[in-house]
């Protein structure tokens, strides 16, 4: 029996384990010159002026909904197929999330549904790049600029992808970018997330909101300073703060992240053309304009077609040692969403897509005989 295949893992090596290694016998396990330095791998990668690092993915989107100054009088418009931290981060500052459904072909946001749903109270747009395939940003910059909103973009999927020949992080169509570093994103801190942002006062009011609020700058104080210990709490923060130690796995990590997105769009481009002939599987669409970078790779199958369910089609591939995941659960199917008066069938294209989606094995490490192997039990469990 070969190995199992998860839908997605890290890739560590040596090298990364020694520089974590290198930071445990320094002086800085957190608030030192490696998580600096991390930020400004992200910035340069991205094309971005300025990246902080958060705790995670989540609290980076939290951060920013502050940043941004959004409250209780505010409406953020999100997609519904996505993670729930993309909504999640909204309702932490005491703002209501607003889902605007997906377009069929790619499964990001569709521009086309989105002027109708802004309001008087909407403020900013998060839009996710599912999957790793950019959403439709020059659109969205577009509207946002008409209705002056901002725009946060989810980027969780996303590290290493282009839209109209820009990084995604680059601000182009942007106030602000999110990436994670959970293991199963495209570079790992085992927790971490990040944001970038062109705007130094953004940056500034990220920075102060992810440590406590508090702050030692001059110009801030409210009083003036009595010595050299004083400092003031400016706001309410919190402590999301990322440690040397994870920064340093972060900066050996993006080291290889251009091999690790340049290896994922190969297996991508070898299960596109092996599902080619196969009836009843549908790789997900792709914008033009973009490059993909892969974090997941989805397919729709029509199962009611095939007259099979997913979970016996899911449980199969599992005793074939393939691992596989819907991603996602849509928002508005969450029973934390219900008195939003949401549930299964408010966003129709979203659902139609919910019902079909199916995650299949997809990270770097991964060899051209695994993809086979994927495409293969998937074709027996299918019966295509
Ligand atoms: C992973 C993810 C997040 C949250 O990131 P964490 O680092 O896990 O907190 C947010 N949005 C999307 C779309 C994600 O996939």
């Amino acid at each position: 029996m070969s190995t199992f295949l998860p839908y997605g893992r890290q890739w560590i090596d040596e090298d990364d384990i020694a520089a974590v290694a290198a930071v445990l016998r320094g002086d800085w396990l957190t608030q030192g010159p490696t998580v600096d330095a991390f930020e400004a791998d992200i910035a340069r990668l991205t094309s971005a002026r300025f990246a902080v690092a958060f705790s995670n993915g989540t609290t980076a989107l939290h951060a920013a909904c502050a940043a941004l100054g959004l409250g209780p009088e505010d409406e953020v418009i999100t997609t519904p197929i996505t993670f729930t931290a993309s909504a999640n981060c909204v309702r932490y500052v005491g703002a209501t999330p607003v889902l605007v459904d997906i377009e069929a072909k790619a499964a990001t946001i569709d521009p086309a549904r989105l002027e109708a749903a802004i309001g008087p109270k909407t403020r900013a747009i998060i839009p996710v790049h599912y999957a790793g395939q950019p959403a439709r940003m020059e659109e969205i910059s577009a509207i946002a600029k008409r209705h002056g909103l901002a725009i946060l973009d989810d980027a969780a999927h996303a590290l290493g992808a282009t839209v109209g020949g820009s990084p995604i992080g680059s601000g182009r169509f942007s106030d602000m970018t999110m990436f994670s570093f959970h293991p199963v994103k495209h570079v790992t801190t085992g927790e971490g997330g990040a944001i970038t942002t062109n705007d130094e006062k953004l940056r500034d009011a990220l920075r102060l909101f992810r440590s406590h609020g508090i702050t030692r700058d001059p110009a801030r104080l409210h009083a003036p300073s009595p010595g050299p210990w004083y400092q003031e709490q400016i706001l309410l923060g919190h402590n999301f703060r990322l440690t040397d130690i994870q920064a340093a796995l972060g900066r050996s990590q993006l080291g290889k992240l251009e091999r690790f997105v340049a290896r994922r769009r190969e297996i991508a481009a070898r299960y596109d053309a092996l599902f080619q002939p196969v009836r009843g599987v549908e790789p997900v669409g792709r914008l033009e304009g973009t490059e993909h970078a892969f974090h997941l790779y989805v397919v729709r199958i029509d199962f009611a077609g095939l007259g099979k369910s997913r979970a016996e089609v899911m449980i199969a591939l599992r005793e074939r040692g393939i691992g596989t995941q819907v991603h996602y659960v849509p928002v508005h199917h969450h029973p934390s969403y219900a008195d939003r008066g949401w549930g299964p069938g408010s966003f129709p294209v979203a659902d139609a897509f919910y019902a079909e989606a199916l995650s299949i094995p997809m990270f770097p490490a991964m060899q051209d005989a695994d993809v086979d192997r994927v495409v293969s039990a998937l074709v027996e469990v299918l019966g295509v």
